[in-house]
C-alpha cells in the first residue's frame, strides 16, 4: 500500500494520529474533520496515498466510485442522508486543497448556502 510518512492522513490510517472512525472499508476510511464547518463534517479518504481525486480517477476509477458510495454510506450512518448533505473535494492549491491526500468532505446538519466559495 502506498503511504507517505509526512502525510497527516497516512498517519491517521497507520494509527499514528488518533481519529474516531466513522466508517471503514478495506480501502477507505471516514473520520471527523478536526475543524468542523458543519454539525456533521466527515472526511472520506482512500487508505492508499493518492494526491487528490483526479489521481484516484486516473489510477483506479473503481476506488473513486467506492469513495462516492462511502460518502452516501456515511450520511446514512449519521442519519442525515434524507435531509440532504454536501460532498466537496478540493483539488490543487487553487482549488483550496490543504492536505494533499485525496479526501471528500461530507457536510450536513445545517442549511448549506448556494455559494460554492
Ligand atoms: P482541504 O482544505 O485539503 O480540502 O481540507 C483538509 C481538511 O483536513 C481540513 O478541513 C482540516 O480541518 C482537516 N485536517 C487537517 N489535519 C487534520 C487532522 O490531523 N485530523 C483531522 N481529523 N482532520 C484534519
Amino acid at each position: 500500500m502506498a503511504s507517505d510518512a509526512d502525510c497527516v492522513f497516512c498517519r491517521i490510517v497507520a494509527g499514528g494520529i488518533p481519529a474516531e472512525v466513522v466508517r471503514e472499508t478495506e480501502r477507505t476510511l471516514a473520520f471527523p474533520d478536526v475543524s468542523p464547518q458543519a454539525p456533521v463534517h466527515v472526511l472520506v479518504i482512500p487508505k492508499d496515498h493518492r494526491a487528490d481525486l483526479d489521481a484516484v480517477v486516473a489510477d483506479d476509477p473503481e476506488l473513486a466510485g467506492e469513495l462516492l458510495r462511502e460518502c452516501a454510506a456515511v450520511a446514512d450512518h449519521l442519519g442525515v442522508r434524507e435531509a440532504g448533505y454536501r460532498v466537496v473535494t478540493n483539488i490543487g492549491a487553487q482549488g483550496g486543497q490543504g492536505v494533499f491526500h485525496c479526501h471528500l468532505h461530507v457536510l450536513a446538519g445545517r442549511q448549506m448556502s448556494d455559494a460554492l466559495g
